[in-house]
Protein backbone atom coordinates (compact mmCIF):
# COMPACT_ATOMS: atom_id res chain seq x y z
CA UNK A 1 0.00 0.00 0.00
CA UNK A 2 1.57 3.37 -0.90
CA UNK A 3 0.70 7.24 -1.26
CA UNK A 4 -2.37 8.18 0.94
CA UNK A 5 -3.24 4.55 1.71
CA UNK A 6 0.08 4.15 4.14
CA UNK A 7 -0.86 7.37 6.05
CA UNK A 8 -2.67 7.34 9.02
CA UNK A 9 -5.50 6.15 9.71
CA UNK A 10 -5.51 3.73 6.54
CA UNK A 11 -1.57 2.95 7.63
CA UNK A 12 -3.36 1.29 10.76
CA UNK A 13 -5.77 -0.44 9.27
CA UNK A 14 -3.54 -2.94 7.56
CA UNK A 15 -4.25 -4.82 4.23
CA UNK A 16 -8.04 -5.40 4.83
CA UNK A 17 -8.95 -1.86 4.36
CA UNK A 18 -11.30 -2.31 1.55
CA UNK A 19 -13.66 -4.52 4.17
CA UNK A 20 -13.16 -1.81 7.20
CA UNK A 21 -14.02 0.93 4.88
CA UNK A 22 -17.28 -0.48 3.06
CA UNK A 23 -18.22 -1.23 6.68
CA UNK A 24 -17.58 2.37 8.06
CA UNK A 25 -19.08 3.69 4.92
CA UNK A 26 -22.31 1.30 5.72
CA UNK A 27 -22.48 2.74 9.05
CA UNK A 28 -22.13 6.46 8.08
CA UNK A 29 -25.05 5.94 5.55
CA UNK A 30 -27.04 4.32 8.03
CA UNK A 31 -27.83 1.69 5.34
CA UNK A 32 -29.89 -0.78 7.92
CA UNK A 33 -31.18 -3.87 6.29
CA UNK A 34 -30.94 -2.79 2.85
CA UNK A 35 -30.22 -5.95 -0.15
CA UNK A 36 -26.57 -6.63 -1.17
CA UNK A 37 -27.20 -4.53 -4.62
CA UNK A 38 -27.90 -1.22 -2.76
CA UNK A 39 -24.77 -1.03 -0.64
CA UNK A 40 -21.20 0.10 -2.13
CA UNK A 41 -18.93 -2.68 -3.65
CA UNK A 42 -15.51 -3.85 -2.24
CA UNK A 43 -14.21 -3.98 -5.35
CA UNK A 44 -14.19 0.28 -6.09
CA UNK A 45 -15.01 1.28 -2.74
CA UNK A 46 -11.60 2.75 -2.28
CA UNK A 47 -11.86 5.03 -5.63
CA UNK A 48 -14.35 7.41 -3.54
CA UNK A 49 -13.38 10.26 -1.20
CA UNK A 50 -13.95 9.80 2.64
CA UNK A 51 -15.51 11.80 4.48
CA UNK A 52 -14.69 12.67 8.14
CA UNK A 53 -17.68 10.50 9.93
CA UNK A 54 -16.23 7.45 7.86
CA UNK A 55 -13.00 8.07 9.17
CA UNK A 56 -13.82 8.32 12.46
CA UNK A 57 -15.56 4.82 12.44
CA UNK A 58 -12.38 3.25 10.70
CA UNK A 59 -10.72 4.21 13.57
CA UNK A 60 -13.10 3.36 16.28
CA UNK A 61 -13.82 -0.21 14.04
CA UNK A 62 -10.21 -0.80 14.18
CA UNK A 63 -9.69 -0.59 17.56
CA UNK A 64 -12.16 -3.49 18.10
CA UNK A 65 -10.86 -5.75 15.36
CA UNK A 66 -7.24 -5.00 16.65
CA UNK A 67 -8.48 -6.26 20.05
CA UNK A 68 -9.67 -9.47 18.81
CA UNK A 69 -7.10 -10.00 16.80
CA UNK A 70 -5.00 -9.91 20.02
CA UNK A 71 -7.51 -12.59 21.23
CA UNK A 72 -7.94 -14.46 18.49
CA UNK A 73 -4.06 -14.68 18.05
CA UNK A 74 -3.77 -15.65 22.34
CA UNK A 75 -5.97 -18.54 22.11
CA UNK A 76 -5.23 -20.05 18.39
CA UNK A 77 -1.79 -19.17 17.23
CA UNK A 78 0.39 -18.26 20.46
CA UNK A 79 -0.87 -19.28 24.15
CA UNK A 80 2.94 -17.44 24.89
CA UNK A 81 1.44 -13.87 23.64
CA UNK A 82 -1.06 -11.91 24.26
CA UNK A 83 -0.28 -9.53 21.36
CA UNK A 84 -0.88 -10.38 18.00
CA UNK A 85 1.66 -13.31 16.50
CA UNK A 86 -0.49 -13.57 13.15
CA UNK A 87 1.80 -13.27 9.88
CA UNK A 88 1.00 -10.68 7.66
CA UNK A 89 -1.27 -13.25 5.60
CA UNK A 90 -2.61 -14.83 8.64
CA UNK A 91 -3.71 -11.19 9.74
CA UNK A 92 -5.41 -10.11 6.65
CA UNK A 93 -7.77 -12.98 6.52
CA UNK A 94 -8.64 -12.50 10.30
CA UNK A 95 -9.72 -9.13 9.18
CA UNK A 96 -11.10 -9.36 6.15
CA UNK A 97 -13.14 -12.22 7.46
CA UNK A 98 -14.39 -10.19 10.83
CA UNK A 99 -14.99 -7.07 8.95
CA UNK A 100 -17.18 -8.72 6.50
CA UNK A 101 -19.04 -10.89 9.28
CA UNK A 102 -19.41 -7.65 10.75
CA UNK A 103 -21.06 -5.88 8.45
CA UNK A 104 -23.24 -8.54 8.18
CA UNK A 105 -24.08 -8.40 11.60
CA UNK A 106 -24.57 -4.83 11.30
CA UNK A 107 -26.80 -4.68 8.41
CA UNK A 108 -29.10 -7.56 9.11
CA UNK A 109 -28.23 -7.93 13.47
CA UNK A 110 -29.01 -6.50 16.59
CA UNK A 111 -29.57 -2.93 15.09
CA UNK A 112 -26.80 -0.38 16.74
CA UNK A 113 -27.17 1.77 19.45
CA UNK A 114 -29.07 5.23 18.55
CA UNK A 115 -30.32 3.93 15.40
CA UNK A 116 -33.80 5.15 14.44
CA UNK A 117 -35.06 1.35 15.42
CA UNK A 118 -33.72 1.62 19.04
CA UNK A 119 -37.96 1.76 20.33
CA UNK A 120 -38.21 -0.76 17.67
CA UNK A 121 -39.66 -4.32 18.10
CA UNK A 122 -37.89 -6.68 16.24
CA UNK A 123 -40.12 -9.55 15.35
CA UNK A 124 -39.13 -13.10 14.67
CA UNK A 125 -40.65 -12.94 10.92
CA UNK A 126 -38.36 -9.96 10.01
CA UNK A 127 -35.70 -12.17 10.56
CA UNK A 128 -37.15 -14.72 7.94
CA UNK A 129 -37.36 -12.16 5.76
CA UNK A 130 -33.42 -10.91 6.51
CA UNK A 131 -32.12 -14.91 5.63
CA UNK A 132 -32.12 -14.11 2.26
CA UNK A 133 -30.44 -11.00 2.43
CA UNK A 134 -27.91 -12.29 4.30
CA UNK A 135 -27.80 -14.94 1.64
CA UNK A 136 -27.11 -12.78 -1.26
CA UNK A 137 -24.88 -10.60 1.01
CA UNK A 138 -23.11 -14.26 1.53
CA UNK A 139 -23.20 -15.46 -2.36
CA UNK A 140 -20.42 -12.94 -3.19
CA UNK A 141 -17.79 -14.52 -1.75
CA UNK A 142 -15.65 -17.30 -2.52
CA UNK A 143 -16.38 -20.98 0.04
CA UNK A 144 -12.79 -20.60 1.06
CA UNK A 145 -13.99 -16.88 2.19
CA UNK A 146 -17.27 -18.35 3.72
CA UNK A 147 -15.12 -20.77 5.56
CA UNK A 148 -12.83 -18.36 6.84
CA UNK A 149 -16.23 -16.21 8.48
CA UNK A 150 -17.35 -19.87 9.87
CA UNK A 151 -13.90 -19.52 11.87
CA UNK A 152 -14.69 -16.88 13.31
CA UNK A 153 -17.66 -17.12 14.34
CA UNK A 154 -16.59 -20.42 16.28
CA UNK A 155 -14.00 -18.43 17.58
CA UNK A 156 -16.39 -15.64 18.99
CA UNK A 157 -18.94 -18.14 20.43
CA UNK A 158 -15.84 -19.35 22.28
CA UNK A 159 -15.09 -15.82 24.07
CA UNK A 160 -19.00 -14.85 24.60
CA UNK A 161 -18.90 -18.20 26.45
CA UNK A 162 -17.67 -16.17 29.35
CA UNK A 163 -20.94 -14.90 29.84
CA UNK A 164 -23.00 -18.02 28.66
CA UNK A 165 -23.25 -18.70 32.38
CA UNK A 166 -25.97 -16.04 32.74
CA UNK A 167 -28.23 -17.34 30.56
CA UNK A 168 -27.67 -20.91 32.35
CA UNK A 169 -31.73 -22.56 33.02
CA UNK A 170 -33.13 -20.13 30.48
CA UNK A 171 -35.40 -21.89 28.00
CA UNK A 172 -35.65 -19.26 25.81
CA UNK A 173 -32.10 -18.57 24.30
CA UNK A 174 -31.45 -21.95 22.48
CA UNK A 175 -29.20 -20.60 19.68
CA UNK A 176 -26.34 -19.06 21.47
CA UNK A 177 -24.46 -18.79 18.27
CA UNK A 178 -27.32 -17.34 16.45
CA UNK A 179 -27.21 -14.63 19.03
CA UNK A 180 -23.82 -13.96 18.96
CA UNK A 181 -23.67 -13.10 15.41
CA UNK A 182 -26.73 -11.32 15.87
CA UNK A 183 -25.44 -9.05 18.28
CA UNK A 184 -21.91 -8.51 16.17
CA UNK A 185 -18.65 -8.64 17.55
CA UNK A 186 -18.26 -5.76 18.98
CA UNK A 187 -21.28 -6.55 21.39
CA UNK A 188 -19.15 -9.71 22.21
CA UNK A 189 -15.97 -7.94 22.75
CA UNK A 190 -17.72 -5.97 25.14
CA UNK A 191 -19.41 -8.53 27.18
CA UNK A 192 -15.50 -10.55 27.43
CA UNK A 193 -14.30 -7.34 28.66
CA UNK A 194 -17.24 -6.13 30.60
CA UNK A 195 -17.75 -9.52 32.12
CA UNK A 196 -21.63 -9.40 31.61
CA UNK A 197 -24.09 -10.33 29.18
CA UNK A 198 -25.55 -6.75 29.09
CA UNK A 199 -24.72 -6.08 25.24
CA UNK A 200 -26.82 -8.72 24.67
CA UNK A 201 -29.76 -7.75 25.88
CA UNK A 202 -29.74 -4.72 24.05
CA UNK A 203 -33.98 -4.36 23.52
CA UNK A 204 -35.15 -7.56 25.03
CA UNK A 205 -33.94 -9.71 22.51
CA UNK A 206 -32.93 -12.09 25.38
CA UNK A 207 -36.23 -14.04 25.63
CA UNK A 208 -37.50 -13.09 22.33
CA UNK A 209 -36.00 -16.62 20.84
CA UNK A 210 -37.02 -15.93 17.15
CA UNK A 211 -34.67 -13.20 15.87
CA UNK A 212 -31.49 -14.46 16.11
CA UNK A 213 -32.65 -18.27 15.16
CA UNK A 214 -30.33 -19.33 12.60
CA UNK A 215 -28.12 -15.59 12.17
CA UNK A 216 -25.34 -15.78 9.43
CA UNK A 217 -24.91 -20.03 10.21
CA UNK A 218 -28.30 -21.09 7.84
CA UNK A 219 -27.62 -18.96 4.93
CA UNK A 220 -23.76 -19.40 5.25
CA UNK A 221 -24.22 -23.32 5.21
CA UNK A 222 -26.83 -23.26 2.99
CA UNK A 223 -24.35 -22.08 0.50
CA UNK A 224 -21.53 -24.02 0.74
CA UNK A 225 -24.26 -27.32 0.80
CA UNK A 226 -25.31 -25.80 -2.52
CA UNK A 227 -21.86 -25.50 -3.97
CA UNK A 228 -21.28 -29.58 -2.87
CA UNK A 229 -18.52 -27.55 -1.12
CA UNK A 230 -16.19 -30.20 1.69
CA UNK A 231 -16.73 -27.81 4.64
CA UNK A 232 -13.99 -30.32 6.13
CA UNK A 233 -11.46 -29.69 3.42
CA UNK A 234 -10.82 -33.46 3.26
CA UNK A 235 -9.87 -33.62 6.93
CA UNK A 236 -7.49 -30.45 6.80
CA UNK A 237 -7.60 -28.97 10.31
CA UNK A 238 -9.53 -26.31 10.26
CA UNK A 239 -7.76 -23.62 11.67
CA UNK A 240 -5.92 -24.31 8.26
CA UNK A 241 -8.75 -21.66 7.17
CA UNK A 242 -7.14 -18.88 8.57
CA UNK A 243 -3.71 -19.88 9.88
CA UNK A 244 -0.95 -21.52 8.45
CA UNK A 245 1.01 -22.26 11.36
CA UNK A 246 0.38 -22.29 14.90
CA UNK A 247 3.21 -21.79 17.55
CA UNK A 248 3.85 -24.41 19.88
CA UNK A 249 1.32 -26.77 18.54
CA UNK A 250 2.99 -30.18 19.20
CA UNK A 251 3.28 -29.04 23.16
CA UNK A 252 2.38 -32.07 25.53
CA UNK A 253 0.31 -31.93 28.60
CA UNK A 254 2.83 -31.81 31.13
CA UNK A 255 0.74 -34.32 33.18
CA UNK A 256 -0.56 -36.85 30.39
CA UNK A 257 1.83 -36.17 28.10
CA UNK A 258 -1.04 -35.93 25.31
CA UNK A 259 -0.96 -34.18 22.46
CA UNK A 260 -4.90 -34.12 21.35
CA UNK A 261 -7.18 -33.18 23.82
CA UNK A 262 -10.68 -34.48 24.08
CA UNK A 263 -12.34 -32.03 21.88
CA UNK A 264 -9.66 -33.30 19.32
CA UNK A 265 -7.56 -29.83 19.28
CA UNK A 266 -3.62 -30.26 19.29
CA UNK A 267 -3.69 -29.52 23.07
CA UNK A 268 -0.06 -27.31 22.46
CA UNK A 269 -2.57 -24.30 22.10
CA UNK A 270 -5.16 -25.52 24.22
CA UNK A 271 -2.73 -26.10 27.28
CA UNK A 272 -3.30 -23.83 30.51
CA UNK A 273 -1.20 -22.54 33.33
CA UNK A 274 -1.56 -19.42 35.59
CA UNK A 275 -0.50 -16.93 32.76
CA UNK A 276 -4.01 -17.76 31.28
CA UNK A 277 -6.36 -18.74 33.53
CA UNK A 278 -8.39 -15.62 33.40
CA UNK A 279 -9.54 -17.30 30.22
CA UNK A 280 -10.93 -20.51 31.74
CA UNK A 281 -14.10 -18.32 32.55
CA UNK A 282 -14.47 -19.01 28.26
CA UNK A 283 -14.57 -22.67 29.68
CA UNK A 284 -16.15 -22.43 32.89
CA UNK A 285 -19.42 -20.81 32.92
CA UNK A 286 -20.90 -22.90 35.72
CA UNK A 287 -17.98 -24.64 38.34
CA UNK A 288 -20.82 -26.22 39.76
CA UNK A 289 -20.91 -28.64 37.01
CA UNK A 290 -17.27 -29.81 38.40
CA UNK A 291 -18.79 -30.83 41.85
CA UNK A 292 -18.63 -34.52 42.28
CA UNK A 293 -22.30 -36.42 42.77
CA UNK A 294 -22.06 -37.04 46.68
CA UNK A 295 -20.89 -33.29 47.33
CA UNK A 296 -23.66 -31.88 44.98
CA UNK A 297 -26.33 -33.77 46.01
CA UNK A 298 -26.48 -32.82 49.31
CA UNK A 299 -29.09 -30.47 50.28
CA UNK A 300 -27.71 -28.49 53.30
CA UNK A 301 -24.29 -27.58 50.38
CA UNK A 302 -26.30 -25.01 48.08
CA UNK A 303 -23.83 -22.70 50.22
CA UNK A 304 -21.39 -24.31 48.24
CA UNK A 305 -22.95 -23.59 44.39
CA UNK A 306 -23.18 -19.93 45.43
CA UNK A 307 -19.52 -20.16 46.12
CA UNK A 308 -18.55 -21.75 42.89
CA UNK A 309 -21.04 -18.97 41.45
CA UNK A 310 -19.17 -16.09 42.59
CA UNK A 311 -15.50 -18.08 42.05
CA UNK A 312 -16.61 -17.79 37.99
CA UNK A 313 -16.11 -13.84 38.51
CA UNK A 314 -12.51 -14.46 39.15
CA UNK A 315 -11.46 -17.46 38.09
CA UNK A 316 -7.57 -17.16 38.42
CA UNK A 317 -8.28 -16.17 42.07
CA UNK A 318 -10.18 -19.48 42.19
CA UNK A 319 -7.51 -21.73 40.54
CA UNK A 320 -4.87 -19.90 43.06
CA UNK A 321 -7.06 -21.19 45.63
CA UNK A 322 -7.47 -24.75 44.05
CA UNK A 323 -3.47 -25.43 44.20
CA UNK A 324 -3.25 -23.69 47.92
CA UNK A 325 -5.89 -26.85 48.62
CA UNK A 326 -4.75 -29.63 46.18
CA UNK A 327 -4.42 -33.15 47.57
CA UNK A 328 -2.94 -36.23 46.35
CA UNK A 329 -2.43 -37.35 43.54
CA UNK A 330 -1.77 -33.44 42.54
CA UNK A 331 0.75 -32.42 45.46
CA UNK A 332 3.63 -32.05 42.37
CA UNK A 333 1.63 -29.88 40.55
CA UNK A 334 3.06 -26.86 39.56
CA UNK A 335 1.14 -23.40 38.96
CA UNK A 336 3.63 -22.81 36.06
CA UNK A 337 3.51 -26.44 34.45
CA UNK A 338 0.72 -26.60 31.20
CA UNK A 339 -1.82 -28.95 31.60
CA UNK A 340 -4.54 -29.97 28.69
CA UNK A 341 -8.42 -28.75 29.68
CA UNK A 342 -8.85 -32.37 30.72
CA UNK A 343 -6.24 -33.03 33.27
CA UNK A 344 -7.32 -29.31 34.58
CA UNK A 345 -10.71 -30.87 34.60
CA UNK A 346 -10.23 -33.64 36.95
CA UNK A 347 -7.93 -31.65 39.39
CA UNK A 348 -10.57 -29.29 39.62
CA UNK A 349 -13.33 -31.60 40.67
CA UNK A 350 -11.14 -33.69 43.03
CA UNK A 351 -10.05 -30.85 44.74
CA UNK A 352 -13.36 -28.33 45.47
CA UNK A 353 -14.18 -30.68 48.28
CA UNK A 354 -10.91 -29.54 50.10
CA UNK A 355 -11.26 -25.98 48.50
CA UNK A 356 -14.98 -26.27 50.69
CA UNK A 357 -13.61 -27.64 53.75
CA UNK A 358 -11.15 -25.21 53.98
CA UNK A 359 -13.53 -22.22 53.21
CA UNK A 360 -16.01 -23.31 55.70
CA UNK A 361 -13.26 -23.71 58.51
CA UNK A 362 -11.58 -19.95 57.37
CA UNK A 363 -15.79 -19.19 58.32
CA UNK A 364 -15.47 -20.87 61.37
ZN1 LIG B 1 -3.51 -33.77 30.21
Amino acid sequence: MSGRWSAPPYGQIGPALPQALRLARCQAAGLIRRPVHELPDEADIMEQEISREEERLLVSNAQVVAALEDLFSWRNKDRLSRTSKLSYAESWRFQRALYRMWLLSYLYGMPPPGSARESEEYQGEELERSIPKQKDFLMKFSSRELLQIRYITFFLRTVAGCVSGEFAGSLDVYDFEGLYQFAGPHAILRCYEEGAADPLRVWKFIGDYGPYEGFLTKPLMSILEERKFDVHQNGTPFYKALLDQRNGEDDKCTRCKSVNDAIGMRSGVNLWNETNWDYLRCYYTNLSESVTLSLGKNRTETKLHKALALACKDISRFMHQMFNNKREPYTQWRKADWVCLECLGMFISETIPFWWLDRKQLEG
